[in-house]
């Protein structure tokens, strides 16, 4: 197995033919900052540019795939102008919705949409919660395989927001169930996804990577261009339908959503719906930005 490491995540070839990516802060729940949302990508990258390569899966250390973006990351402008090297949508460091837009259509849609027209068959092995911003990582993938015990959820409505920023929910899930979960903030459990057909396997916890591993070894012993060649035919058939189309509509009313909570309250999302110790965490680092802001 080699193995090269990443700050946030760990890269290896666990097999030939075969890239795994392991998002490795699982102390923080694979709560997702810039930076290692910006080390995905590149490790992306490098298993869709190493021609040996043929299937990459995405996995994730400890007890949960990912609890969403980091709403704890203090200095994301730091890390935004130590990399910005994808989108081509200018707005960086600009004032207010200008900023936070071109922010969001680099390092949330812009890697998303990159992520899910990678040219190789990509599996997420999902466990344990994926929330709201760990759907931004799981769904772009070709083929998701869940534990028993993984959940599915984006709760944002409850802080003022429409949901995640790579609105794909009606594509995974279907226009009811989109709006079921959307509107109640309710999960859906690995059973429920199967059932659904968002995953292809649900497997027992410790038996999660092995199977993953499995899928992508058979996948792997096929031509590498008959299977770019199958991926493009069957993502242009949501985007012969105006998927692209409908997510920019939905991503702008995202936009929307923030200025507004700005406006209202001083945040980028409603902190009403969000519990205690997090708005009260989120309040003070707020007051101690504003104050640093007076006194420069
Ligand atoms: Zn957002």
């Amino acid at each position: 197995m080699s193995e090269s490491t990443f700050k946030t995540l760990i890269y290896e070839i666990p097999e030939a033919g075969i890239a795994r990516i392991r998002l490795n802060r699982p102390e923080r729940a694979n709560a997702q900052d810039t930076e290692l949302l910006y080390e995905l990508n590149e490790a992306f990258d490098r298993a869709a540019h190493d021609n040996e390569v043929r299937v990459i899966i995405l996995a994730a250390e400890g007890k949960h795939f990912s609890a969403g973006h980091d709403l704890g990351e203090t200095d994301s402008a730091a890390a935004m102008a130590r990399h910005r090297t994808v989108g081509t949508m200018c707005g960086f460091g600009c004032a207010g919705a200008e900023a936070q837009m071109a922010r969001e259509e680099e390092i949330y849609t812009g890697f998303c949409e990159r992520w899910r027209n990678i040219p190789k068959p990509t599996i997420a092995a999902v466990q344990g919660k994926c929330i709201a911003g760990g759907l931004m990582l799981a769904w772009p993938c070709d083929l998701i395989i869940a534990s028993d015990d993984a959940s599915f959820a984006d709760p944002v409505v409850s802080f003022g927001v429409g949901g995640v920023e790579w609105f794909h929910h009606v594509y995974e899930l279907g226009t009811r169930k989109a709006k079921e979960i959307l509107f109640t903030g309710d999960s859906i459990s690995a059973a429920d996804a199967l059932q659904l057909g968002m995953v292809a396997r649900v497997v027992p916890r410790d038996d999660l990577q092995e199977a993953t591993l499995g899928m992508a070894r058979k996948i792997a012993s096929k031509s590498r261009f008959a299977l770019k060649m199958t991926k493009l035919a069957i993502n242009g058939v949501a985007d012969a339908g105006g998927r692209d189309v409908a997510m920019q509509n939905a991503f702008h009313l995202h936009q929307l959503a923030h200025t507004h909570n700005l406006k209202v309250f001083s945040m980028l999302i409603d902190p009403t719906g969000l519990p205690e110790a997090t708005r009260k965490a989120m309040a003070a680092r707020l007051a101690a930005q504003q104050q640093q802001q007076q006194s420069s």
